[in-house]
């Protein structure tokens, strides 16, 4: 496998790999690699002659109180594990490698990009989304793949570069993969490395919760739609009961062990709007925190 930590070496390589017709997968990742990962580069493999991974911490979308400084940092068992899964190559740039001009170029401002910047993760982290969009169109501009490699885990941020690739034309195929996780369940994440023992056993409890949180969101949903058909008067008690039944997805979480949680809610996969009523496009979409460990994860039924 290449490592190449400078683009002008990157590009040639590109350059010589086109000129034999060859397509190139891109995975752009931040580096201390799991099987999550490994499923990315293994998925461009089925699909592209050429996969290159990228392994860059971008400083741009972490806020100032977040993990940037603690960020797990592994690039020698990074690059073996890339090895074993066959990437061709992998890209390790340094920060003015990727922002030779200063961190603030590239910034989008295209508004219908930005209204998804500030709902769901982006309520909770300002700025970093604009900061995911200006790293990948810098690692566009520099690899030029043919396709791109995003995890469902990310599900707001495989939506987001979704959404710029369809607003700026861009030729590069998105692919999206579905969410790995451990035997619990457990969405696989560069941060699980944070946790104890015992935050794990809480940690692997979201998932759960999620689906059964969704399932109960359906069953919800269909006994509204029996309930319509009913009088008004008997359609609004029942209505009544059935939503103190139903009680607030934040606090079983605190319940669960969770220590505080910025969001859970149900959203379509296509939009990302807020949904009120089940559909097969709905995905119930978190993030809550175990300690100062940020976790995130989504499915639909
Ligand atoms: P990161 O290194 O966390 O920036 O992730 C790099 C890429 O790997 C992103 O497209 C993530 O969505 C994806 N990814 C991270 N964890 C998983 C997982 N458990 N399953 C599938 N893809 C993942």
């Amino acid at each position: 496998m290449h490592i190449f930590n400078k683009v002008s070496a990157l590009k040639l390589f590109i350059e010589g790999a086109k000129s034999q017709g060859k397509t190139i997968g891109f995975v752009p990742t931040m580096g201390a690699l799991h099987a999550g990962h490994l499923h990315l580069v293994t998925e461009a493999k089925n699909k592209a002659d050429i996969v290159i991974a990228s392994i860059f911490v971008n400083p741009t979308q972490f806020g100032p109180n977040e993990d940037f400084a603690k960020y797990p940092r592994k690039q020698e068992e990074d690059t073996e594990k890339l090895n074993t899964v066959n990437c061709n190559a992998v890209f390790i740039p340094d920060v003015g490698e990727v922002y030779p001009s200063g961190n603030s170029e590239l910034i989008t401002h295209n508004p219908q990009l930005e209204k998804y910047f500030n709902i769901l993760c982006g309520a909770f982290r300002p700025g970093h989304f604009a900061g995911v969009v200006q790293v990948v169109k810098r690692l566009f501009d520099i690899v030029t793949p043919d396709y791109a490699f995003f995890g469902e885990k990310d599900f707001q941020q495989l939506f987001i570069i979704r959404k710029m690739v369809e607003l700026e034309n861009l030729p590069i195929k998105i692919i999206g993969v579905p969410t790995q996780r451990d035997e619990y369940g457990l969405a696989l994440s560069s941060r699980n490395a944070y946790l104890s023992s015992e935050e794990l056993n809480v940690a692997r409890k979201l998932n759960i919760f999620l689906r059964e949180r969704l399932e109960g969101f359906k069953s919800y949903s269909s006994l509204r739609a029996d309930l319509a058909k009913q009088s008004r008067q008997e359609f609004n008690s029942q209505l009544d009961c059935f939503a103190s039944a139903r009680n607030d997805g934040i606090t079983s979480l605190l319940n669960l062990g969770f220590t505080k949680v910025d969001y859970i809610e149900f959203r379509n996969s296509l939009t990302l709007e807020l949904e009120s009523i089940y559909s097969d496009k709905t995905r119930i979409i978190a993030a809550a925190y175990i300690g100062k460990t940020r976790l995130i994860d989504n499915l639909k039924l």
